[in-house]
């Protein structure tokens, strides 16, 4: 059961790393599983569902640590929990490691073979399956788009109706990763006019497949980096973007910006002045908040109001799955339990080193620190 506060909220963690479906899929292949009572409920996965799939309900966490060979979780555990866990436990769960290196020096301490799926080496496409920050972006990226609607006074789909015409709404998405590209699919199938922006030129033809404009500054300078991920841009490009922004900030109705660089604070991208160029009743939906947001009158975690238009500071990894637990513990717990059967079944579970997603999220072994790590370059 999940115990972590969320950042900036005084709500607990609702997400379940488990549940009735991983329950099955675990036992298929011949796992026992044991689940801490109450660790459901905020996912509404009741006890009894859980025994229903055939998994054991043991009270508190103590009794779960004792019983587990392998430990799953949804956020890192606390260092009191790290206690309770039997030496050489294998552990798979969020970690971020290099935020939290006591935490890391603690497994290791405790010979914990931990798998910290933040980890997981996101290019290859079979990893896509255990890889639980994707899952997690994709819904956050709809839930983005949801957010906005409920939060905009007006129809998203454009109609004639007897009383007159409706327009319909327009929508900028700025990062069009797997958050970004959830959001457009979803302003798009919500019947908006939808249009996009990323540094990385090679997410062009995606941008357009999922039914947006690709925007486009008169600057040549691609930013993808190291594994599929941005690098940061010039001096000369934020600017060119930004002039972009200012004129379709005028212009759109919603505006959901999820540009992040990986280690290093959210780009600033919408300044005070774009913000108060926007039509009232306009939304912004800042998934980068957690790292200090796009724009800059984010406020991190909050919903509020600034110049008639709705800043919704509900980030991608902190915020947004908890606002959908059971669909959010319904991936997480299915990319945990293919990446266990990725190991083989219970007779002959087995780490591969050789195995890319399997060394790729291992942090700790043997009292060893394994991480970081580089996955071997293509002969
Ligand atoms: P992310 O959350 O780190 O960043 C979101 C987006 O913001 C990225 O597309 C990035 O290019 C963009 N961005 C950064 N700075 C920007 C700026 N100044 N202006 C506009 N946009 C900016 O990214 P992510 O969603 O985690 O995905 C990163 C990459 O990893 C993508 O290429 C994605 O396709 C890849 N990926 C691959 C797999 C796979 O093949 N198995 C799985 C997941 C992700």
């Amino acid at each position: 059961r999940e115990t972590a506060k969320q950042a900036g909220t005084s709500e607990p963690e609702k997400r379940v790393a488990a549940t009735p479906a991983s329950v099955k899929m675990l036992l298929g292949e011949g796992y026992s599983v044991v689940v801490q009572a109450g660790a459901g409920v905020n996912a509404d996965i009741s006890d009894a569902e859980f025994e229903e799939a055939g998994a054991t309900v043991l009270q508190g966490a103590k009794a779960v640590a004792n019983a587990a060979d392998i430990l799953l979780k949804v956020r890192p555990p606390t260092l009191g929990e790290v206690g309770m866990m039997k030496e050489g436990t294998v552990l798979m769960s969020l970690i971020h490691p290099a935020q939290n290196k006591e935490l890391v020096a603690k497994l290791q301490a405790k010979n914990i073979t931990c798998f910290a799926m933040d980890q997981m080496p996101r290019t290859l496409s079979r990893a896509q399956s255990y890889d639980v920050l994707s899952s997690m972006a994709n819904i956050a990226g709809y839930r983005a788009i949801v957010e906005a609607s409920g939060r905009f006074g007006r129809f998203f789909a454009g109609q004639f109706t007897a009383a007159g015409k409706v327009e319909p709404a327009k929508v900028l998405v700025i990062g069009a990763g797997v958050a970004g590209l959830a959001a457009i699919q979803q302003a798009h199938n919500m019947g908006c006019i939808v249009r996009a922006f990323d540094v990385r030129a090679a997410c062009k033809e995606q941008v357009v497949a999922a039914g947006a404009e690709f925007l486009e500054v008169k600057i040549e300078e691609d930013g993808s980096g190291d594994g599929g991920y941005a690098k940061e841009m010039s001096k000369e490009f934020l600017e060119a973007e930004m002039e972009l922004f200012r004129s379709q900030c005028a212009e759109c109705d919603i505006v959901i910006t999820t540009a992040l660089i990986p280690g290093r604070p959210a780009p600033k991208l919408i300044t005070k002045a774009h913000v108060d160029g926007m039509k009232p009743g306009s939304v912004i939906v800042d998934l980068a908040a957690e790292t200090g947001g796009n724009v800059e009158t984010t406020k991190p975690g909050q919903v509020y109001e600034y110049n008639k238009v709705t800043h919704v500071g509900l980030s991608l990894y902190e915020h947004m799955p908890s606002q959908m637990p059971a669909q959010a513990s319904f991936l997480f717990g299915n990319n945990l339990a293919k990446y266990i059967l990725s190991m083989g079944p219970k007779k002959h579970f087995y780490i591969d080193f050789d195995d890319v997603p399997t060394r790729g999220a291992l942090i700790t072994m043997g009292g060893e620190s394994m991480w970081p790590w580089s996955p071997p370059k293509p002969a």
